[in-house]
């Protein structure tokens, strides 16, 4: 049946391209790539041969409706990139909104993504995390991202450029404070490396060994903000809150104590001894 797959292709090493995406890149009609000749190349490899069509940033509005138009007429499309998954900082989510509005199936045969992967070896906490992709190469628009996101508590992640690395490493100690870092290097290829330190470290180090391949930066989230301590005062008038909606004084004493640290004893004995709100006792 007529269909759109999403092939997720190798960030490197060709031996990550899985066997169904080999079988369903030899069994499509036509294959949508972001660079046609990267992806001739892991066609090659694989002995696969299959008509290709361009589908990147500049050609995705007309080439979009003309590849949904086919697999309407009865075609099976995949889509790949150059590496990792399509949609992910890369072509393909202007095409899946197509197909899903024309009602056209869509298949996903998974394959790496470098930023899960650069996340799985970072060391830093991965139960909750927030993908932020490349930071806008607009000054304005990188600073206006960054104070979006620098409360955030989520492990932050970002794709970068070689050439841009320093650059950014800067802005992000600015906007964010010295904070654990780990960047991803070439991840599945020959000079794979992972560098768990500081950004202030980082910046320090890429100052003195200019960067080369590509880069994810995984970043620990904002430190949790702790609560405010209560004053003893502020403590005392919750004992006589809870006291004036129906508590004992010391069962309030004891829940104020529970909730802001203070003494029950203390407590007790200054509200004893303070006027009560309403001037009762
Ligand atoms: N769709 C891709 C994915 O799922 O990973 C991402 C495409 S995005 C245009 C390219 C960026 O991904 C690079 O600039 C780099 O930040 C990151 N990247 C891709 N391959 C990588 C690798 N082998 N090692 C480290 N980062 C990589």
């Amino acid at each position: 049946m007529s269909r759109l797959y999403l092939v997720g292709t190798p960030i490197g090493n060709l031996g990550d391209l899985s066997p169904r995406a080999v079988e369903v890149l030899g069994s499509v009609d036509f294959i949508a790539a972001e660079d046609t000749r990267v992806t001739l190349k892991l066609l090659n490899h694989f002995g696969i041969k299959k008509p290709l069509v361009s589908y990147y940033a500049h050609n995705l509005r007309e080439r979009g409706q003309e590849i949904v138009a086919r697999i309407l007429a009865g075609e099976r499309c995949a889509i790949v990139t150059d590496a990792g998954m399509p949609c992910i900082s890369d072509p393909g989510e202007d095409l899946v909104r197509l197909c899903a509005e024309a009602g056209v199936p869509v298949e996903t045969v998974p394959g790496p993504s470098a930023a899960v992967t650069a996340l799985a070896a970072s060391g830093l906490p991965t139960s909750r995390f927030a993908f932020e992709g490349f930071l806008s190469v607009k000054r304005s628009s990188r600073i206006e991202h960054l104070a979006q996101i620098k409360d955030d508590p989520h492990t932050l992640i970002f794709y970068e450029a070689p050439h841009k690395l320093l650059a950014t490493l800067n802005d992000l100690l600015e906007a964010l404070g010295d904070r654990r870092i780990s960047l991803a290097r070439e991840l599945t290829k020959l000079h794979e490396e992972v560098r768990r330190t500081t950004l202030s470290e980082a910046v320090t180090w890429y100052t003195g060994h200019p960067p080369r391949g590509e880069f994810v930066l995984v970043i620990e989230g904002a430190p949790a903000q702790p609560d405010e301590p209560s004053t003893l005062e502020e403590a005392v008038a919750l004992v006589q809150a809870l006291a004036a909606g129906g508590m004992s004084l010391s069962d309030a004493a004891k829940e104020a104590a529970r909730q802001t640290g203070h003494k029950k004893g203390e407590l007790y004995k200054r509200a004893l001894e303070a006027p009560a709100p309403d001037g009762k006792r």
